[in-house]
């Protein structure tokens, strides 16, 4: 029996998206399954299915929300509609509002694009109560199942910090159009700057999880992060939990379906990979970067990605793991 799997679903479509599940026995009260973003709204009814057949069960004990993109969050909706759910991990930005914006109402053009951009939240948020799921916030601290899982981020200033600049986006702007041509004729990965990833704020407020098996092999999820949020996170690990300096992760997801900003250099002297996981769909032309793919494969790690077919780290109580394609 395997002591845990990790499950990175494939999603279809022509944009890329995450929909994973882990699944461990935790000892006592049997098995734990957690899902950890859910794709667009038809992956989510997929991974629904993939539940029922795969692990035979009608209950997942977490559902975590990384953040409201809806490549993200848009299919966790059936997975709260059609299966009992323990507990959702969200970050619920109404209770943020008016420690980012204490003196001015929002302007309403821009208080629109933001209801926009938290659609798929809100969303999430009304069936968690509608079924009487409790709700709590992912930051920085937050542990489950032992200290099994674990949230290195996003810290609840960082949170703010990023909640300020939703739905701005960056990619009307001449720096987001620069950006685009830097990376079209980019051949090394680049340091992005704080302003920049703070300016991408929806994914710089991804929620960034370790899990660590009995056993010891570890995983990380990274969601959309920045690199702004990914060093944060690594850095949180390195003070509050004592990891070290090079820290080194068996399963490590890249961040952003392989975006080539998400990734700088300083990442490979910070983490020690052994397995790289990509979830990209076959039909996104744009993910993952191929410089992104190339620093991952010259650091002598194996890459992974997800395209027609998902992928799957099954984890043994010897503390070794094997990864499949289903
Ligand atoms: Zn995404």
């Amino acid at each position: 029996m395997p002591e845990f799997c990790i499950d990175f679903l494939p999603i279809h479509g022509s944009r890329s998206g995450d929909a994973i599940i882990i699944a461990f026995e935790p000892g006592t009260d049997g098995q734990e399954i957690i899902v950890v973003d859910g794709g667009f709204r038809s992956d989510g009814e997929a991974l629904v299915e993939y539940i029922r057949d795969e692990y035979d069960s009608e209950f997942v004990d977490i559902v975590i929300c990384s953040h409201p993109d809806e490549d993200h969050s848009a299919g966790l909706a059936p997975v709260l509609e059609e299966l009992e759910v323990g507990m959702l991990w969200v970050h619920r930005p109404a209770r943020h509002f008016r420690r980012v914006h204490p003196t001015q109402p929002l302007a309403e053009a821009r208080a629109r694009l933001l209801q926009a951009s938290l659609n798929h939240v809100h969303t999430l948020e009304g069936l968690a109560s509608e079924r009487s799921v409790p709700v709590c916030e992912p930051f920085e601290g937050l542990s489950y199942a032992g200290g099994r899982l674990v949230v290195l981020g996003p810290s609840v200033r960082l949170y703010r910090q990023a909640l300020e600049r939703f739905s701005q986006g960056n990619r009307r702007t001449l720096d987001g159009r620069l950006e685009r041509l830097a990376e079209a004729v980019g051949e090394e990965l680049i340091e992005t700057s704080e302003n920049e990833d703070l300016r991408k704020a929806e994914n710089t407020s991804s929620v960034v999880l370790r899990f660590q098996s009995d056993s010891g092999v570890s995983a990380l999820l990274t969601a959309d992060a920045t690199q702004l949020a990914l060093r944060r996170a690594l850095n949180y690990s390195l003070r509050a939990l004592g990891s070290r300096p090079l820290q080194s992760f068996d399963v490590f997801q890249v961040p952003h379906h392989g975006a080539f900003r998400n990734v700088g250099p300083w990442l490979f002297d910070s983490v020690d990979v052994a397995s790289a996981i990509i979830s990209a769909s076959e039909s996104d032309p744009q993910h993952p970067n191929d410089v992104v793919l190339d620093a991952f494969e010259n650091s002598g790690c194996d890459v992974y990605v997800t395209g027609a077919s998902g992928v799957r780290i099954i984890g043994y109580d010897d503390g070794t793991y094997q990864v499949e394609r289903f």
